[in-house]
């Protein structure tokens, strides 16, 4: 993993930090050369690779059965397939090194039940990561892990009649992100996947559906002062903008602007799936200024547990 000052370096008016590759068993199957191409042609310098990291082998029995085979199945690539992940990636990072720097890694899952697990994998494949996002895809129920980003159906009958209205779903989300901030472990990826994503199905919903209160205001406060604190960035992610469903920034723009005057650097994130959506949201990302602002703080723990 890249150290805090090394990641403090890069340059974030052209740093595209969340993409996908044909080994994303949801994605386009697209070779990633050509997602790297259309990045350069962008006027991207900067191009994380962050591939879902393959989910622990508990995961598939700790699911819900109720829920989408589809979401469970193709979350993510499997361990197997590490190897030829990381060959194909390296190979392009330095075929393309004079056009673009390529930073290889992964968008991670957390779960407060294997902790330990990513834990491990996080040590074991850091000579091997430069760069890294900790997300939330699945939330924990009675019946098992359901997914919150699959369709609107697959939220409504899981994480929704679990949790009871959609602003107790924001709430059991940002306590799990608040989970995955305050988790301290050596070599965790320091910056955050689309801290909404719970509102990716908002526009199936009426438009006076409550999805925030004073609670849930207070969770997104602490959940920046924490990542502030604990010298971590944020992911600009842009994917939604394009989304029928959702049609906004996540987090949404109010918090990504607190974010930013909070002093939390902003990383654009197109979390591209296919070829075609390398740069969006990249001129809303300009435009907007994300990039501005202060760099991430060096804290005892960045410099010392990053390598
Ligand atoms: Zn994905
Ligand atoms: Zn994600």
């Amino acid at each position: 993993m890249l150290t805090q000052i090394e990641l403090n370096k890069i340059d974030r008016k052209t740093w595209s930090g969340h993409n996908h590759t044909e080994f994303c068993p949801h994605g386009s199957g697209e070779n990633t050369e050509l997602y790297i191409q259309k990045a350069i042609a962008a006027g991207f310098k900067t191009y994380s690779i962050t591939e879902h990291f393959p989910l622990p082998p508990a995961f598939y029995k700790a699911v819900d059965p109720d829920g989408s085979r589809h979401a469970i199945y193709t979350a993510a690539m499997s361990l197997q397939e590490l190897p030829n992940y990381f060959r194909k990636m390296q190979f392009l990072k330095q075929k393309y090194q004079q056009q673009i720097r390529i930073l290889v890694g992964f968008e991670f899952d957390y779960f407060a039940q294997f902790r330990d697990w990513t834990a491990e994998q996080l040590r074991y494949y850091q000579q091997q990561i430069d760069d890294g996002i900790l997300s939330v895809h699945f939330l924990p129920t009675k019946a098992g892990l359901r997914a919150v980003d699959e369709s609107a159906v697959d939220f409504k009958t899981g994480v929704l009649n679990e949790f009871g209205s959609p602003l107790n779903v924001a709430k059991a989300y940002l306590t799990t992100i608040k989970q995955a901030i305050d988790w301290d472990i050596p070599y965790k990826p320091n910056r955050y996947g689309h801290l909404m994503l719970y509102r990716k199905w908002r526009n199936s919903f009426s438009s006076q559906t409550i999805w925030h209160d004073r609670s849930t205001v207070l969770q997104m406060q602490e959940i920046l002062e924490e990542i502030l604190k604990t010298g971590g960035f944020l992911d600009c992610n842009c994917a939604g903008l394009f989304r029928l469903t959702q049609t906004e920034l996540s987090p949404t723009s109010d918090w990504l602007f607190k974010a930013q005057v909070k002093g939390i650097p902003l990383v654009f994130g197109a979390d591209a799936h296919q070829v075609a959506s390398v740069a969006q949201g990249y001129n809303t990302y300009l435009e907007s200024k994300y990039y501005f602002g202060k760099k991430a703080k060096l804290t005892y723990a960045t410099k010392t547990k990053l390598k």
